[in-house]
Parts: structure tokens; C-alpha cells; sequence
């Protein structure tokens, strides 16, 4: 896993980060955006991308016409993010949730279809961007400690090759901003964390989910060195990012969002 590989950029008046190893793929596009370069108010300042927090539809709204604006894309899809291992696959024709804003249940979105956007919502969970150049299909993840022990990682991975024949080797992976090891601790772990995984913990409670999830995308058939971790803890950068645990779970939602170019290049 190749660390400290987050870039920070800046479009239309908003920052953002982005993966150098990602943005290698010219016909890929992807942000990792941040809290700030919204109009959200307290607690949810300033970019929350959540309509289920609690702050203004309106604004909600406007920040996701910002976030579209600074990534360029035309048509992106949100899901209704429910904490379970649904898998949605958009392709073919672009689907309704991306037309309409009417979002469907589910915590990983796959597409090959260029210019439409996936966008995973988190505030400490992890998103994990995917993509293979071979067969040209994104997947974008949300990974939050429950996903992270139903593997909806390498549930999503597998999805890609059944759907689409895509192989493991080929793949790059990129864990956005998310509790680091230093703020995951699971006080009652024993009654929440299956056994399997508790090799993971470390000194008093704290567990390592990054780890968890690179080991997830590498048993399920990805090169270790196409595994990239951003490795910033969001509990640990509120500057920057929302965190449910560091803002006592009232807090908005940034956006992740990978997807592959509309006109196949940059
Ligand atoms: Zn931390």
C-alpha cells in the first residue's frame, strides 16, 4: 500500500484532493472533496453533499452544483447510503438516479458508462475509489466499519469482474480520507467486530481499518502496489473534513467522486 499519495487542487473556487496514482489515467476523473468551498451553515459548514444530516435542502443542493461545477461533470449519480452491501450497477443508458436526483438504496456504485459520475458520501467512513483501465469500469465504495466487516470492498471488486469481466491485477484502488488507526477505537469490540478481525487492533481498542481494507482489495485479487491509502484521518483534520465521531454525529457529509470522462480524455 503506497501512502501519502494525496494531491490538493483547487477548480471553480473549490478544493479538493485527488490521488496521484489515479490521476495518471487521463480519461479518469476523481476528487476527494473537502468540507470547505460551501454555503452551509454550522455544524454542517460549509460543503455538505447530505440530504439525510438535517441542514437546508436548498443548500444542499447548491453544494452539489458546486461540487459538479468544480469536477466538470454533467450527470452524477448519489446513493441512498443505508450501511449494507447492496451494489448498484449502472450501464447501458444513464440511469434515472443521475436525471432525476432520485437516489436508490445501496453502498457501492459500478458504472462503465463515460461522463457519469459516482459519488460516495462519508464523514470518518471510507470511500474507496476503483477503477479499471482494462475494461474502463469505475466503482466508488462506502466502507464504514460495518461495511468494512461485510467486505463490501472485495464484494464490489468481485461485482465488477462478474459483470464485466474485469480482473483484480489490472484494478487501482484509493482509500479517501477516513478514521485513521489513531481515532478508531471500538470499546465495545468484542461485542461489535467478529473475532476474524481483531488482528487489526492495536494498542488500547484502536483498530486499523485502512489495513482492513487493503487486505480485502488484495485477497480479492488487486496488486498490493495499486492500492493507494490517503492515510488522513478525519477525525484528526476537521479543517478539512467532516467527522460523525470527532463532531458528536451531527455533522454534514463530504464528497468523493470518481468517473471516467465523457469525451475519453482529459
Ligand atoms: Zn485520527
Amino acid at each position: 500500500m503506497t501512502g501519502n499519495t494525496l494531491i490538493k487542487a483547487e477548480r471553480a473556487g473549490v478544493a479538493f484532493f485527488q490521488f496521484a496514482q489515479l490521476t495518471a489515467f487521463s480519461e479518469l476523473s476523481h476528487q476527494v472533496f473537502t468540507r470547505r468551498g460551501g454555503s452551509s451553515p454550522p455544524p454542517f459548514n460549509d460543503l455538505n453533499v447530505a440530504f439525510s444530516v438535517g441542514d437546508r435542502p436548498e443548500t444542499v443542493r447548491d453544494n452539489r452544483r458546486q461540487v459538479a461545477m468544480a469536477g466538470d461533470y454533467r450527470y452524477m449519480v448519489y446513493a441512498h447510503q443505508v450501511h449494507g452491501t447492496d451494489i448498484l450497477v449502472y450501464t447501458g443508458s444513464l440511469p434515472a438516479a443521475a436525471l432525476s436526483g432520485t437516489p436508490r438504496s445501496g453502498d457501492a456504485l459500478i458504472t462503465d458508462i463515460p461522463g457519469l459520475a459516482l459519488v460516495v458520501q462519508v464523514a470518518d467512513c471510507q470511500a474507496i475509489l476503483l477503477y479499471d483501465p482494462v475494461r474502463r469500469v469505475v466503482a466508488n465504495v462506502h466502507s464504514g466499519w460495518r461495511g468494512s466487516i461485510e467486505n463490501i470492498a472485495g464484494k464490489t471488486v468481485a461485482a465488477m469482474q462478474r459483470q464485466f469481466g474485469c480482473r483484480g491485477r489490472d484494478m487501482t484502488a484509493a482509500i479517501a480520507p477516513s478514521l485513521g488507526p489513531c481515532c478508531a477505537e471500538f470499546i465495545h469490540y468484542r461485542d461489535e467486530i467478529p473475532e476474524k478481525f481483531w488482528k487489526y487492533k492495536l494498542n488500547g481498542n484502536y483498530f486499523d481499518f485502512w489495513r482492513i481494507s487493503q487486505d480485502q482489495l488484495v485477497d480479492a485479487g488487486l496488486r498490493l502496489e495499486n492500492i493507494q491509502a490517503g492515510e488522513m484521518c478525519t477525525r484528526c483534520r476537521p479543517d478539512y473534513f467532516y467527522s460523525y465521531r470527532g463532531e458528536a454525529r451531527h455533522t454534514g457529509r463530504f464528497a468523493a467522486v470518481i468517473g471516467m470522462r465523457a469525451d475519453g480524455v482529459r
